[in-house]
């Protein structure tokens, strides 16, 4: 059930509501829309009395929600959700889980406006570094692991010259053999946090396990939570509960309602800076490491409020068509890519032959620019 307050129902009237719903033994969770706010009702488990909640000052329409990913649903939110990452106070070298709260932006406004908000903090300063959602192609680009320092800040500078707004590196690596490289973990994040403070570009890194993920969000502007991990339950409640923006990559082989109902875990814990992602699934194709199902972006766009983007790398497994697929993500309505760039692709530690040199790159940025153009996509 959603709770629709009325245009300019007073805070006063907002928190009885919230009460009110408390009060009935279900959650609240407060919805703020371009023009008005909403409050989702989660933790029912039959009908909801209507009674209790029409009467109550302020209300403006109660109206059921059939899909089972409540918070997700575009039934609930109706606008875009725009997800703000980074901050210039991170970009300045305050950064810090703890005390900048960096992770609590939340942008609730309609498509191509940028007005962000905190629900938290009300103190957001200036402007995110990055913005997915709405009319923007967001990039990400970056190694598959950070190897080095002094790579990693080559790739950063190079992918930055061409056009990317983030810069992705694992420091944490899941892979499928416990023999092939782990990533430098800790010492991963330390050169993430020097990359970000030499160039600016806000941080993509995945967080593994319970374990590591408070570490990681602290050098993180962005959480990557991976296909390996999409229904690892107590890691997205426990990424829902620390605000952070999150990068929800989907599984080999979840199916759209499993994707978006992994979603609604981090949601459902208050945090809804996610960002969801399409990186190929396992099929009979065997040309390629996964299949892009392309499907999936007008299919998210069309039921849920969250940006969607794709990764067009690891579903290739092989750099000459990641052009060809990122273009295709943009073409059919992506809000953006994440794509692995490494200084000599040959000699990486992992995911090498999906991963572009610098050339490859920029020549990518290019070729995306005129479809943007033609589309009204600002990149
Ligand atoms: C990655 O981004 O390097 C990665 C391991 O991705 P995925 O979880 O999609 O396999
Ligand atoms: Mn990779």
């Amino acid at each position: 059930m959603l709770v629709v307050m009325r245009v300019g129902a007073s805070k006063t009237e907002i928190k009885k509501t919230v009460a009110a719903i408390r009060a009935m033994g279900l959650k609240p969770n407060v919805i703020p829309g371009a023009l008005r706010v909403a409050i989702g009702i989660t933790g029912n488990r039959g009908a909801i009395s209507r009674e209790r909640l029409e009467s109550l000052p302020g209300v403006a329409d109660l109206v059921p929600v059939t899909k089972p990913y409540k918070l997700v649903s575009r039934e609930t939110k109706p606008e875009d959700t725009l997800v703000a990452v980074g901050s210039p106070q991170r970009r300045r070298g305050r950064g810090g889980f703890a005390e900048d709260n960096g992770g609590d932006l939340r942008v609730t406004a309609t498509a191509g406006n940028t007005s962000a908000h905190s629900l938290r903090s009300p103190r957001l300063c200036g402007e995110p570094s990055a913005v997915f959602g709405g009319s923007a192609f967001t990039v990400i680009a970056g190694p598959c692991a950070i190897e080095s320092r002094k790579s990693a800040l080559a790739v950063a500078r190079a992918v930055k010259a061409a056009g990317a707004s983030l810069f992705r590196g694992g420091a944490y690596k899941p892979r499928t053999s416990p023999y092939s490289f782990q990533g430098l973990g800790q010492k991963g994040l330390d050169i993430l946090r020097a990359v970000r403070e030499e160039t600016g570009l806000a941080i993509v890194t995945e967080a593994v396990d319970p374990e590591s993920l408070e570490r990681v969000a602290r050098a993180a502007d962005m959480i990557q939570i991976g296909a390996r991990n999409m229904q690892n339950y107590s890691l997205l409640r426990l990424a829902g509960q620390l605000k952070k923006p999150v990068l929800l990559k989907r599984g080999f082989s979840a199916t759209f309602e499993e994707f978006l109902m992994a979603a609604e875990y981090i949601l459902s814990e208050g945090n809804y800076n996610v960002v969801l992602c399409e990186r190929g699934v396992r099929s009979f194709a065997d040309y390629t490491r996964s299949t892009l199902d392309i499907s999936l972006i007008p299919a998210v766009r069309k039921i849920s409020h969250l940006p969607v983007i794709a990764d067009p790398s690891h579903a290739a497994g092989r750099r000459d068509m990641v052009p060809a697929l990122s273009r295709a993500a943009l073409a059919a309505g992506a809000h953006g890519i994440i794509v692995e760039v490494h200084e000599d692709p040959d000699r990486a530690l992992s995911d090498g032959p999906q991963s572009l040199d610098f050339v490859g790159f920029a020549e990518l940025m290019q070729s995306l620019r005129g479809i943007a153009g033609a589309m009204g996509v600002q990149l």
